[in-house]
Order: structure tokens, then sequence, then C-alpha cells
């Protein structure tokens, strides 16, 4: 009941199906409706860039336009509606601002962004929709929370909205020349919203949100505690140490519908529900726990070992399910630990493994990744682009998966690769030290494995470790994937953190 009466704007600036670029685009296209699901009135709010396809563009509907205030301009806004998953996404369009071939990158970022963040407020006063809660999502939408209280605090739609900002990656804080302020703002001479934007002499969106928000948050509890540390918090401690008290973490969950082993057409094969035989022979209260166990392992290597082969006849890699394919999916950035891997993947190619990358991103790292895949022709193939149907084949066969990042807000790729029962091989930092629960050799008990600090011989050894189990004990290891399979990350649990963080927000 209580669920009814929250009522929230959602803003990111990527949401999956529509446009994804990393994990933002997974969150933005998911948790929102499993909020729907649980009763929240919650509609997203984006821009309508040019690439998303005309699949959900011919079904979108008109339902307004007018101008956005920005400064000295005013500039055109026309808001579309989608339903998608019995949930509302409302798209900002403005073809000179979104009607580029990416999201990101271009010289005029600070402006489009403040576009977009002032064309969110704007919204509210268009649409047929009231929220409680704006809930805005990285840099992209940190403005809101500063046009919010300075330009819109009188507007009687506005006055009551608390807002939530959470930070996905607080590398990316979006800081532009102090000339912003006054040209693409409008804030200058506002003594206060100068004071809160502005940082070692330019203006910082992302300090503006934390200032003014009313609650924070980020994508693991690890995480929030490092962002409060000097070398996290990209220079933002001062302010995230001052509002500790209304900063938590929430770990991110992933879509189990989206990616689910046993219905996803994208994978060469899916994975068997419970084998028949034993349903057909036994009433299922029969059946001891020892035989669902040796059921689902068999079920979980046929499904691996399938699709591996047909993953490697498509990338031209030896054909073999029982060599240990390691892979890489991931941005080709410092963040993921990517200097380790290349520091250690001359000395790991010697063991018996194929390694498969699937990545975009700094061209020092696709040029190595090249390189290895043109030297190493049947063990190591380079997928340099961005693709989503073939990362779920990977995932779905691939033994293991490296995510050793420098840091890691949350990550999602580990979660979907244990959703795949793929091992995570992942430094202990952020989300990954959240989600992982490194292999104790006495219990025999984990999802995954796990180093400690920045080096690449303790993930080389990590690896080694993981390939042992592999090589020689193979029991252990395939009862470490079925427990990696059972680790539950549905985005149910995070969506309940979030309902109650509004409940509270709304008592205030
Ligand atoms: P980040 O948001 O820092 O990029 P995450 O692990 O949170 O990292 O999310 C990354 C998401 O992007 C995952 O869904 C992953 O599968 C996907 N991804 C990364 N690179 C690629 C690629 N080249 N092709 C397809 N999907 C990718």
């Amino acid at each position: 009941m209580q669920n009814k009466k929250i009522k929230v704007l959602f803003a990111a600036f990527e949401a999956s199906p529509f446009i994804k670029t990393g994990g933002l685009g997974d969150v933005a296209g998911s948790l929102p409706i499993y909020l729907k699901k649980d009763g929240v009135d919650i509609r997203v709010i984006m821009p309508l860039f040019s690439s998303i396809s005309n699949e959900y563009r011919d079904k979108m509907t008109k339902i307004c336009d007018f101008y956005v205030p920005l400064a000295w301009r005013n500039m055109y806004c026309g808001i579309y509606k989608l339903i998608y998953k019995n949930t509302i996404f409302y798209f900002l369009d403005n073809e000179y601002y979104f009607k580029r071939d990416k999201a990101y990158g271009f010289f005029d970022d600070g402006e489009r962004i403040a576009f977009y963040s002032k064309a969110i407020i704007e919204s509210i006063l268009h649409l047929n929709f009231s929220p409680n809660i704006m809930h805005l999502n990285d840099w992209h939408t940190a403005l809101s929370a500063v046009f919010l209280r300075e330009m819109y605090r009188e507007v009687d739609k506005c006055n009551n909205i608390k807002t939530v900002f959470t930070i996905h990656n607080i590398k990316f804080q979006g800081m532009f020349s102090k000339y912003v302020l006054d040209d693409i703002t409008g804030l200058k001479g506002n003594f206060a919203a100068e004071s809160q934007l502005m940082q070692s002499g330019a203006i910082n969106y992302m300090r503006g949100a934390l200032n003014y928000a009313d609650r924070i948050t980020t994508v693991s509890p690890t995480y929030a505690k490092e962002i409060c540390t000097p070398f996290f918090s990209e220079g933002l401690e001062d302010v995230l140490c001052r509002r500790k008290n209304i900063l938590s973490g929430i770990l991110n969950g992933i879509d189990y519908e989206k990616y689910n082993p046993y219905k996803d057409n994208e994978v060469y094969v899916n994975l068997k529900p419970i084998t028949k035989n034993i349903t057909k022979e036994k009433d299922i209260n029969e059946i001891t726990k020892e035989e669902l166990i040796e059921d689902k392992i068999k079920r979980i290597t046929t499904f691996k070992s399938n699709n591996k082969m047909c993953l490697q006849a498509d990338l031209g890699l030896d054909v073999d399910p029982n060599i240990c394919m390691i892979s890489l999916i991931s941005r080709l950035t410092d963040q993921k630990g990517l200097d380790l891997i290349t520091y250690i993947l001359e000395e790991m190619l010697q063991y018996k493994i194929q390694f498969v990358i699937l990545g975009l991103g700094d061209k020092k790292y696709e040029d190595a990744f090249n390189k290895f895949a043109n030297q190493y022709k049947n063990k190591v193939s380079a997928n340099i682009f961005f693709d989503e149907s073939l990362s779920k084949k990977i995932y779905a066969s691939s033994d293991l998966i490296m995510v050793p990042s420098l840091f890691e807000p949350c990550g999602l790729s580990q979660m979907i690769a244990m959703r795949y029962a793929t091992l995570p091989i992942v430094r202990e930092i952020g989300g990954l030290k959240d989600s992982v629960n490194s292999y104790n050799k006495y219990t025999n008990i984990g999802n995954g494995f796990s180093f400690v600090n920045y080096n690449a011989h303790e993930l080389l050894f990590t690896i080694q470790n993981a390939l042992s189990l592999y090589y020689d004990k193979k029991e252990i290891f395939n009862n470490l994937s079925m427990q990696a399979f059972d680790t539950n990350f549905n985005f149910e649990e995070s969506a309940k953190e979030y309902i109650k963080l509004y409940s509270q927000l709304m008592e205030v």
C-alpha cells in the first residue's frame, strides 16, 4: 500500500535496451522495472538518442514540446513516451544535442548535459505526473539537483520533491571551465550555487549534486566506504565525509530475465531444467540432496561444454571442451586492471588455456590484445568491439572471467558471469568484494577467486590456483561453478533496499 504513494522520476543518460555503454545502462534498464513490479510509480527519463532503434521509436508517442531556458538560450525539447515492460520511459528530444553517433565524448558535453539536467525538471512542469522523488544517476543528471533547489524552489510542482543521487562511478564528475557557470547554467551571481559547484577554479557537476541531494547512494557498501578516502574519492572526499550520514551503498543486481541461461536465445545451447528421469522415477520429495546436486552439476557442465565448443569454432580457436577458457568482457580502460593482465599475459599463455577478450576502449590495450591474438592464433581471440549477443555467448562458454580492477564501484560482469556458472577472478575491491566469496580450500566453499593487492603476480597466482582446481580437482571446480550459479544477484533484493530508502526520505 505504502509503495503506491512513492512516485519517482528516475533520470539516467543511458538505459538498456535503448542505449548502453556500460553498467549504468544495465541498471537504468532494469532497476526501475523491478521497482514498478513492487508497486512504485516510477518513470524513467532519458535522452532520445538518434541511435535508438526504430523497433522502439515506432512505438513511441509524442506527449508535448516546450522550450528549456539555459542561460541566454531557449532550446526546444519534445517528450516522447514508451511503455516498456510495463514501465513508462520518457525520451527527451532535441536533435541538436542528441543526434550524434554516440552518447558521450563531444566538445560540448558540458552544454548537452546541462540541457538534459534542466530539461528533466522542465518536463515535470509539462507532464501529468508529480514525482515526490527524483532519482538522479551519475554526473549527467547532477545539475538537476542544483537547478531544482536554486531555480525551481518557488514552483508548486517542484518544491516538495526530494532528490536521491546515485554515484555509479566517481571517476566521471563532469568538470568544466568556470565560464560554464555563466554561459550555460545561468547560475553566475548565485553565490550559494557557485560555492557548492566550484572546485579548483573549475565547475564540477557531481560536486553540486553531492552538496544538494537529500540522499546520496552508491552501488555497493564497500565502495560507499572507499569513496570517503582520498585514493578513491577523486578529489571529493571533503564533501563525502561531510555528508557521510546521508551516504549509503546498495549493491546492484542484474536482470534475471535478460540474463537467463534457461531461456536466453542468444547463447548457443540453453541450460536444461531438472532432469526428467529424476522426477519421473521418484516423487520430488524423495530425491536426496546429493542426487539434486549431482544432477545440477551435470546439467551445468554439459551446458558449458556445449556452448564452449560452439564459441571455439566461431572464434577460430581449437575446439576442445577440456581446455580452460578464461575471458575478459570489459571497457578497455585503466580502471579495469588491464595493465596487470597485459603484464602477465605472456606467462599466462604458457598454460593450457584459451583467452577470449571482448572489449573496446583505450588504444594501448586494444593494440596489446590484438598483438597477442596474432601471436597465439589458436589460444587468444581478441574481439575489439561492443556486442551484447557475443558477450552472452562468452559468459555462457567460459570457465573463468577476469575482473582485476584498480577500483570497481559495483561491477556487473562478475554477477552476469556467475548467472552463467562462470567463476570470476577478482580483486577484493568495491562491489567485487561484496559479491565474490573467494574459494576456501578448507571448506570448499566459494563462488570465485580473489586477491588483495594491485599486483600482477598476485593475479597470476590466483589464476594458477584456479587452473590447478580445473585440471586436477575438477569435482571441486564444478561444485564452485554450481555455487556461483546459485548465488542470488536478482535485482529484487536491491529494489527492496531502494524502496526502504525512498520511504524514509518521504517521511523526512
Ligand atoms: P562498467 O559500468 O564500469 O563498464 P560493469 O561491470 O558495471 O562495468 O558493466 C559492464 C557491462 O557492459 C556489462 O553488462 C558487460 O557485459 C558489458 N560490456 C562491457 N564491454 C562490452 C562489450 N565490448 N560488448 C558487450 N558488452 C560489454
